[in-house]
């Protein structure tokens, strides 16, 4: 007896990275089935090679103006199934190193010129599933997936819509990235070379209701010329040309640098930094792998310009040597005077 397929079994072999051309030849399709196909192969979603394969079409004939089918079968691809595995790769990688908290942190990753996959509400991102991931325009507008997107997602796409190199984004709460954006303090430059040569500057966008627009466009100012930003009392977010892992890379470079800065402020010395020519050839190498850094091109004595930076620890510490010479006598003077006060009042 001849197999029946419908429009559902070619939709559930899609979702499972399956090739609908792998249909048996003598299989009957139904009418809805048989019109499945034809719009997939008429709209450019697939064509069919010459030996009855079918090939997945370059992402960039799929936008927000395509029809609802061709962004579900395009939803559907392996490639776009390969893509929600990574996200919910780097979700899970986020969480086993505490960068997320609750249902915190979200991922979006571009899969055409003005649509993107993102990560859904409400799911803690160590714990996603393919079938979670959603597809949106730039603008936020849902068009496919069972959970609904995250609130977040405007902030990701507003980053996209700014840096056009941007294809990924990263956004969760690394303990000691986000203790810096709490504290308004920059992380300071020229200690260690992974995040000169990966990220650069990490400026501080303004504090800013999570998920709203002001949010995301005080962010998208600041990625033009930086790929990762810290967000005032609240995480981080990086962006990558390359991948989500990339994007991801950049969360843990930032983590570790904020962890031993921190550290090693702790430890009694004043830190140590790298001469500007050093920085220099840190920003030769930095070229040559296209990562853009503003300091290209700045003098020497411009680069390593974090001779005020001081870990905000150190107030604490109550090191009395920024106490200029005059300044101590000056109040020594002070004291005798009102300690001689005082002995004389008592004497009366
Ligand atoms: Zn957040």
């Amino acid at each position: 007896m001849k197999q029946i397929i419908s429009v559902r079994d070619l939709e559930e072999m899609m979702r499972n990275g399956g090739d609908v051309r792998s249909v048996p030849t003598d299989a009957l399709l139904t009418p809805s089935a048989r019109d499945f196909l034809r719009d997939l192969e008429g709209n450019g979603v697939y064509k069919a090679s010459g030996n009855g394969a079918v090939e997945s079409r370059t992402a960039a004939k799929i936008s927000s103006k395509s029809s609802n089918a061709e962004l579900d079968a395009y939803f559907r691809t392996p490639e776009i199934q390969k893509l929600k595995a990574e996200i919910c790769e780097v979700g899970r990688r986020m969480w086993h190193r505490a960068y997320v908290d609750g249902n915190g942190g979200n991922i979006a990753v571009r899969v055409g010129e003005d649509i993107a996959l993102c990560t859904p509400t409400l799911v803690s991102k160590g714990f996603m599933k393919p079938e979670d991931i959603c597809l949106v325009d730039l603008e936020g507008n849902q068009f496919c997936g069972e959970k609904k997107r995250t609130s977040e997602i405007l902030m990701h796409l507003q980053i996209m819509k700014r840096q056009p190199r941007a294809v990924a984004t990263a956004h969760c709460h690394p303990p000691h990235a986000t203790a810096f954006a709490v504290a308004g303090v920059e992380p300071p430059s020229c200690m260690i070379p992974e995040i000169e040569v990966f990220i650069g500057r990490v400026p501080i966008a303004p504090y800013r209701t999570p998920g709203t627009p002001e949010m995301g466009k005080l962010v998208a100012d600041l990625v033009e010329q930086h790929n990762t930003v810290l967000m005032g009392n609240h995480g981080a977010v990086s962006w990558s040309h390359v991948s989500v892992e990339d994007a991801y890379f950049k969360m843990e470079i930032l983590e570790a640098y904020c962890r031993t800065v921190w550290v090693a402020s702790q430890l009694g010395q004043p830190l140590k930094t790298f001469t500007p020519q050093q920085l220099q050839d840190l920003l030769n190498i930095k070229q040559t792998l296209g990562i853009p850094d503003p300091r290209i091109g700045l003098k020497e004595c411009e680069l390593c310009d974090n001779n005020e930076w001081r870990p905000g620890v150190s107030c604490a510490t109550a090191r009395d040597d920024t106490r200029s010479p005059s300044g101590d006598s000056q109040a020594e003077e002070m004291v005798q005077k009102i300690t001689d006060m005082i002995m004389e009042r008592m004497r009366q």
